[in-house]
């Protein structure tokens, strides 16, 4: 039997058997439940690499004490993935003022304490005991902003990449759906080959590097090293303006140096087409929470009204991560892929009326685009101090867009 599209992934040997998998090709590990949901990156990366044929399971929250959940579905033919979760998990666990929380939004009934602090590095040494020698890539927003020597608020100290302290062998940043598919089949494409894995001239992922391998790589954008932002953390300014930079200007690599190594971050995965980001959200999401869980998850009780509209913002805004893993360029779906998204809302029994929004991180950037090079633009914001004129808004279609979706018979509103 081959895979339906109307099951979920599984998460279990009789959810394989069911549909009819001796073996997974990918296991995905995260730190949140399993929501079937486009808003939640394990569905989200499962659910397209199965459409391009891979077999995909998940492994939610497991147990951090032994490897033994990991194991549940065999080894993976050719790696695991792994995520901290839609949170850093630092966050998931700590307020602001470093209180512990009480709740976790992406846990069944609210509940905290479902997953470890620094989730990728103890599901990483984990996934390395239970299944040893498999490649191991590491991504979702805990990655992908701790790529670089980072500040981190719960130690109050400098850390350096979180791809040397999980020992993965690759980390992806940004979204992650192509550059993901385009790891699996470089690894499948070395393992047919019985040849080691290398990760060169993959978009959207940083691996660790000789200076030889540095000499090889045209023009890249050099970040002070470890030691230098250690020895003065003004350096950690310079270094996040040039990580900005390279993410806007899409077109080289970006390296830091950590001791005698090298961290090479590739050039982001472009960004994606109006087509791709379609086929991408008609996957069929069934938008529930796995039924083993028995309580409501409080994060899809939020975004199951929701209808993300885009990706990336223009606004470059210093206290947001989003500049550092979206990108400031803008990645939209067609009026008709969201609208057929609202029919799958709609036509839920517990729908009762409310949409509670159509829009992406600025929800009025719909279908915006750069009217220039976005490569070759130096500044740090679209928005700011003024409205760049090559920032094409198109804040008609989406008044248009919205209208639409309140016509909609079941609609009552738009929040
Ligand atoms: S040229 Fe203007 S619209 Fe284009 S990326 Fe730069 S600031 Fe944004």
């Amino acid at each position: 039997m081959s895979y339906s599209g109307n099951n979920m992934l599984p998460i279990c040997v009789a959810d394989m058997k069911k549909l009819g998998w001796s073996e997974l090709d990918v296991l995905l590990v995260s730190g949140d439940a399993y929501i079937d949901h486009p808003s939640f990156a394990a569905a989200l990366l499962g659910r397209f690499l199965v459409s391009k044929g891979y077999r995909v399971g998940l492994v939610c929250q497991p147990r951090w004490d032994r490897p033994d959940d990991f194991l549940v579905m065999g080894r993976p033919r050719l790696l695991a993935g792994i995520s901290g979760g839609a949170l850093d998990s630092m966050l998931a666990h700590y307020t602001a003022f470093r209180k512990k929380r009480h709740d976790d939004a992406f846990t069944p009934g609210g509940k905290a304490g479902a997953r470890p602090n620094r989730a990728i590095i103890v599901y990483t040494n984990l996934v390395r005991q239970a299944f040893p020698g498999l490649p191991v890539i590491i991504g979702g927003i805990e990655a992908s902003l701790r790529r670089y020597t980072h500040y981190d608020f719960w130690s109050d100290n400098l850390r350096r990449s979180i791809l040397l302290d999980s020992k993965a062998d690759a980390l992806i940043y940004g979204m992650g759906e192509y550059s993901l598919w385009n790891v699996v089949k470089r690894v499948e494409e070395a393992w047919e080959r019985n040849r080691p894995v290398s990760f060169e001239g993959l978009n959207g992922l940083c691996y660790m590097a000789k200076a030889e391998d540095i000499e090889r790589l045209e023009n890249p954008i050099v970040l002070p090293s470890h030691e230098e932002i250690v020895a003065d953390s003004e350096q950690l300014v310079k270094a996040s303006l040039l990580a900005e930079r390279h993410i806007q200007a899409a077109n080289c690599a970006c390296v830091q140096q950590v001791g005698n190594r090298y961290l090479v971050a590739t050039p982001p995965t472009p960004s994606l087409s109006q087509a791709e980001m379609d086929k991408i959200y008609d996957l069929p999401f069934t938008r529930k929470a796995h039924p083993s869980y028995k309580e409501p998850i409080p994060a899809l009780e939020m975004i199951k009204t929701s209808i993300n509209s885009h990706r990336g913002c223009g606004g470059g805004c210093s206290f947001c991560s989003l500049a550092l893993h979206q990108g400031r360029r803008i990645a939209s779906r067609s009026e008709r892929s969201i609208l057929s998204e609202l029919e799958k809302v709609a036509r839920a029994e517990d729908f009762k009326g409310s949409i509670s929004d159509v829009g992406g991180p600025t929800a009025n950037m719909w279908q915006a685009k750069c009217g220039a090079d976005p490569a070759k633009c130096k500044r740090s914001s679209c928005m700011f101090p003024k409205v760049c004129p090559n920032f094409k808004d198109q804040q008609d279609k989406y008044v248009a867009l919205l209208r639409k979706v309140l016509a909609h018979p079941k609609v009552k509103h738009v929040r």
